[in-house]
This record gives C-alpha cells, structure tokens and sequence, in this order.
C-alpha cells in the first residue's frame, strides 16, 4: 500500500480506480504564410468557434452547477475578445507573416507570464484561464480531439493540474473524486469540485506519479489521503468512514432548502463561520443563509507579510460574488493574543489575552485598518459585504471607527471607486464591558455577535488556551448566559438584531434558550449547519 498526503479541497470518501486525466499533446510548429489576410480569418474562424463552445459549457454550467461557478465560461467567452489579446495575435500573424497557431502560443505564454508576474492574486490566477482560452483555440486550428479520461465506470481523476474548463467538461457520473499535483485551494477548479459535491485533493505534488494510471485506490478528503493499493485493514477502515459519513449526510440532505424555523412558527438565521474564501464551498453545500464570521485574520497568517488591499480585496470580492447576494460578515483583523504574525512585531506581553490585540492594533496603527477596509468597501460593491469589528470595549471606541470608516469612504468617492453606501456594520461582544454597554453600544451599530470564546474567558477568568483549567469551565455557566441575554435585550431595545457566532452557538443544547432570548441568528462552522436546522426545526 502507498499513501500519499495533499491538502483537502472536500471531504468524502471514495473508491475506486484511479484514471490520469490525458491532453492532447501538440507541438507548436512556427511557419511562413504568404497570405496573412487569409490566415487572420482563419483564426477568427476557430476564435469564433470557442466561443461558442464556451457558451455551451456556460450553459451546461449553469444547469449542474449555478450561476456563480458558470460565469467563469462567461469570463473566458470575454477574455477570448479582449482587445489586448487580440492584437497581439493578430499582429504576430501579419508582422511576421507566420501561422496563427505559433500566434495563438505565443500570445498565451507572454500574457500568462505577465499575470503570473503581477502582486495581485487575482491577477495571477487570471494565468490559468488565458492558457485554457487560448488551448482551445489551438484545439480547434489544429482539428485535435477532445481531452478527458478515458473510461465508462467511475474513476479518481488524476492529474497535474486541472483548468476550470477541462473539471467542467468532465462526465460526472464517471468523477468519484479528484487528485491533483497542484493546484491552489482558491482557483475556480477547488470551488467547482466543492459545489460537485466532490472529494478532492490538490497538492499531492510529484508523489502522483502517471504510473498509478488504473491502480486501485481510496480517496479519503476528510485527511486529504490517497490509499493505492490499500491492505484489508485500511480499506474495511474506509469503507466504514464512506458508509458513516453518507448516512448522516443522507439523513441531514432531506433538510436542505427548508426554513429554519421552529414548530410554533419562530424563525431564526443559521450563518457559518469561514476562515479562507476555500472554505466557501462547504458553505454552499451546507445551504448557509450567510456567512456570520469570516476571520479574516487567516490571510494575515497565511501571509509572510502584510497583505495588500488588492490581495485582499480579490478575496473578499470572491467570497461575496460566491455567496450570491446572501449576507457576508467579514471581522477586521483580529491579531494578537493565540494569533501572533512575526511581521505585526508585537512586543511578547505578561498577559497577551488582555493585551494588544484585534481592534486595538487597528486604532493604533491605522494605515493597516484603512488598508483592509479600502479592500473591503471596494469588494462591498459585488455582494452584500457586512464589516465586524472584534474586541469592542467602549463606545468611544466604536465612534473612532467609524470615522475611519469615513475617511475611507470619502477617499474612494473622490477616486470614483464604487462601494456600498450603507454598509452594515456590526461589532462583537466579546468583552464583559460591551455587554455593560451594550444599550449605548446598539445606538452606535446595525448589529451585535457575540464571540462567545472570549466572552467566556473574560467573564470566567479562565484562559481559554490553558487546558488545566477545563475542570474549572462551564460552558454553560449561567453568567455568560445572563450576559447574552443582556446583550440580546438591549440590542432589540434598540431595534438591532444580534447573533452569536462563538463556539456555544453551535451547541445543541442551548438552541431553544437561545431562540427563547430572541436570538436572530447563530453562524456556525459549515457542517453544523443541517444539525443545527434538524434541531431548530424540532424546537417548540
Ligand atoms: C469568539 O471569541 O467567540 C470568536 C468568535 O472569535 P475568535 O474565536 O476568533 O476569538
Ligand atoms: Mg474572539
């Protein structure tokens, strides 16, 4: 047996024959034409012609897999009439006098090259997809047949990497899984196996080796492993991972698409909480009404330095334009504390919980707050973007926010840079002094969440890193109770909704008290989600 270990992209288990995805290969052969006019009307021709397979995979896209994941054939229908693009082919063609397709090749690699070279990781992603255009031109001069694999039972799909094109294209029902060499976790591929509903795996590097082609194998994207060859042990192993998982996501799947509410009648949002806009997948599948926290400190750690606006604001925009106009809660950064980032060079405090941290590094350096909320603003313009602001302590605070807040917002209205207006804002209880101030706070704000990890260890006195002390937590101790349920009262009071989006909204237990206190909605992680809906819909 050889196991070998990427990074998971979806979970499931499957089993089964593993199957390289095969291209065609073609060598690009340059060669003189005496008649450019007839040669540039060729490549019109075959242009033509991809675009209008580009429309029909749009519109299988969108039958299998939505709106969302089908405009990237949208996107590329325009990237293949992009005027830049166009006159470089064109130009080769005639300036040189040569074949369209050294044309078409060349072009691709000059303009891969210079997306790859750009900071900004849209961009760079954007590699990727004038590669795959402009393959399909050359797939149609040159008359080759189609790509794929090569089966009529289903199979692991294999390969160095995928185009979102080429993942698409594929037959369904012969795709138990996909495992690639590459790949990165955000690139439209990693999205489509996830609304699929696919396990998969990316980052498996030169460990998939081609000689693996029909070996019998196990995907497991639960721990990102691939089995081949599997002993008895590891496959009974799996086959009871494959049977426990399908049968409580059968039994949840009934409930996706029905109303979260109560048999008296009560409704209630169930929100997830997300890390990575990777995580954007399982939101969907899960059939989230919203995203309640992303903690966007997660791009900060991930980062060896600080990252820029355009970085972030491909982020942001990515999530909101995946979510479809549900609401989008992103938290400013909350560093500090259990979240340290060697490039924020923070000084190594006595009592990091009660120290320098989240909103506290913002208000103290504010070019790092303005440059997250200048992305954030601008990626308020494609979804219905919301901006959270954690460690909240006093009203003063929240007021010299929101003047940053302005400042931002005048800065890109005089540079014409579209934004939502009326963003909503929001901020987290989490601290005992907001839930004191909780009435004046409301005035100040759209809405509350309560981060019930730090409202606990405020409250408790007990670190919430420290695992001596577990005999000494309760979860459910009635102080923090009594604190949301302050926090609850006075946001109403004011005519505010509030949430919780800690840990304890997830807990099973407390899903009637918390709809007894008129909480309006509980963001959860993805897959707690139909759990939560199965126990909301019980609830009297
Ligand atoms: C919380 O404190 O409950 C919370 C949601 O924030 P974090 O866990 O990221 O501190
Ligand atoms: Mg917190």
């Amino acid at each position: 047996m050889i196991t070998l270990t990427g990074k998971s992209v979806f979970g499931g288990v499957e089993i089964g024959k593993i199957a390289f995805y095969k291209r065609n290969e073609r060598q690009i052969k340059r060669w003189r034409v005496e008649d450019t006019d007839a040669e540039v009307k060729r490549f019109e021709e075959a242009k033509a012609t991809a675009i209008s397979q580009l429309q029909a995979l749009y519109e299988k896209a969108m039958r299998d897999v939505g709106e969302e994941n089908a405009m990237i054939f949208e996107m590329h229908q325009m990237m293949l009439e992009d005027l830049d693009y166009l006159d470089s082919i064109i130009h080769i063609i005639t300036g040189q006098e040569v074949n369209a397709e050294y044309a078409v090749s060349t072009t691709a690699d000059n303009f891969a090259m210079m997306f790859s070279s750009m900071d900004d990781a849209y961009m760079q992603g954007r590699a990727a997809d004038v590669k795959d255009i402009s393959e399909r031109v050359l797939n149609i001069l040159s008359g080759a047949g189609q790509s794929g694999i090569d089966t009529d039972v289903p199979v692991i799909v294999a390969a160095d990497d995928l185009v979102p094109s080429e993942t698409v294209q594929l037959d369904k029902k012969l795709v138990l899984g996909f495992a690639t060499m590459y790949g990165s976790s955000n690139s439209h591929t990693a999205i489509l196996a996830r609304t699929m509903n696919i396990p998969a795996i990316i980052g498996l590097g030169e460990a998939l080796k081609p000689e693996y082609d029909g070996a019998f194998a196990v995907i497991d994207g639960f721990d990102g492993k691939i089995y081949i060859d599997p002993d008895d042990e590891t496959l009974e192993a799996m086959k009871k991972k494959q049977a426990d998982d399908r049968a409580k996501k059968a039994l949840l799947q009934e409930l996706k698409g029905k109303e979260n509410v109560t048999l008296s009648g009560q409704k209630i949002n169930l929100y997830a909480n997300i890390g990575n806009s990777s995580d954007v997948g399982l939101v969907l599948q899960n059939d989230a009404g919203g995203i309640g926290l992303f903690r966007s400190e997660f791009l900060y750690l991930e980062n060896d330095t600080f990252p820029t606006e355009d970085q972030q604001f491909a982020v942001y925009k990515l999530v909101a334009e995946n979510m479809a106009g549900k609401r989008v809660i992103i938290r400013t950064l909350d560093i500090g504390a259990d979240k340290q980032v060697d490039y924020f060079n923070l000084d190594k405090e006595e009592n990091p919980a009660l120290g320098y941290r989240a909103i506290r590094i913002c208000l103290t350096q504010p070019e790092i707050f303005k440059t997250q909320l200048r992305a954030l603003l601008r990626a308020s313009a494609f979804g219905q973007i919301a901006i959270m602001f954690p460690m909240i302590i006093s009203v003063g605070e929240v007021k010299q926010i929101k003047a940053i807040l302005e400042e931002v917002k005048a800065e890109l209205r005089e540079a014409g840079v579209p934004f939502k207006e009326d963003i909503e804002i929001g901020i987290m209880i989490e601290t005992p002094a907001a839930v004191m101030m909780s009435r004046e706070l409301a005035k100040e704000v759209d809405f509350f969440s309560v981060g019930t990890n730090d409202l606990t260890q405020y409250t408790l006195a007990i670190d919430r890193q420290n695992p001596k002390l577990d005999v000494f937590y309760d979860a459910h101790h009635p102080a923090v109770l009594a604190m949301i349920k302050m926090a609850a009262d006075n946001a109403h009071a004011e005519g505010k909704w509030i949430g919780i989006c800690g840990e304890l909204g997830a807990d099973l237990e407390l899903t009637e008290t918390f709809l007894e206190m008129g909480i309006d909605e509980l963001s959860v992680s993805p897959s707690m989600i139909l759990p939560l809906r199965k126990k909301v819909r019980e609830a009297k």
